[in-house]
């Protein structure tokens, strides 16, 4: 399947998309992640995106479509791909039609995750990612088995850097004016379903029975 997963920070994005690679072999593909690997490796690219990462901006339209015009290009994407966190602004999706249009592919659909603030704001304080791997930990609901290490791959379990209040607040504020938009964009598409959840199998069901997955 080809989607694009839309919804706020702490939606619950990252972990639809990795329930769905489950279902037929498609890939994840979050921009924040391989911003993170890029920043954490020290790369051009992450040098170019650690600032505004780190205080809750946006990275620039252009550094995110040279990212993703050769992601979407590699051999995984064959079995379809998930798109976590890209698009983020108009131009993006307006450059993103136009690759697929190049391209001759087409989206299943664009899935917009409503989650209540309230609920949000708590998961983001919360929550404890893998540095190693981006598994995705909650300190109240969902802990690693030791504290600060990864059940998975052994790596340091952290908060982020933009996870902080402050950070976190501003990348709600930078959500709503230059990401919510996009709604609208592909309601007039025809290819937006929203599902109102607060739990990953929620959204998951919602999303087998628009594509017609048993
Ligand atoms: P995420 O893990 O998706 O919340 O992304 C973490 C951070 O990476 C964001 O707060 C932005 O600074 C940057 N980022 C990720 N994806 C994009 C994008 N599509 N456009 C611009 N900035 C992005």
């Amino acid at each position: 399947m080809k989607l694009i997963l839309l919804g706020a920070p702490g939606a619950g994005k990252g972990t639809v998309a990795k329930l769905l690679t489950q279902l037929d072999g498609s890939v994840q593909i979050s921009t924040g992640d391989i911003l993170r690997a890029a920043v954490a490796a020290g790369t051009e690219l992450g040098k170019k995106a650690e600032a505004a990462m780190k205080a809750g901006d946006l990275v620039s339209d252009d550094l995110i479509m040279g990212i993703m015009s050769e992601r979407l290009k590699q051999d995984d994407c064959k079995n379809g791909y998930l798109l976590d966190g890209f698009p983020r602004t108009i131009p993006q999706a307006e450059a993103l039609t136009k690759m697929l249009a190049d391209m001759g592919e087409k989206l299943d659909a664009v899935v917009n995750i409503d989650v209540p603030r309230d609920v949000i704001l708590d998961r983001l304080t919360t929550r404890r990612t893998c540095t190693k791997c981006n598994a995705i930990y909650n300190v109240k609901s969902n802990p690693p088995k030791v504290e600060g290490v990864c059940d998975k791959c052994g790596g340091p379990v952290v908060q982020r850097d933009d996870e902080t209040e402050q950070a976190i607040s501003n990348r709600l504020d930078v959500y709503n004016q230059k990401t919510a938009p996009l709604a609208s964009f592909y309601e007039k598409a025809g290819m937006l379903m929203t599902v109102t959840a607060t739990s990953s199998d929620t959204v998951i069901a919602a999303i087998k029975s628009k594509l017609g997955i048993k």
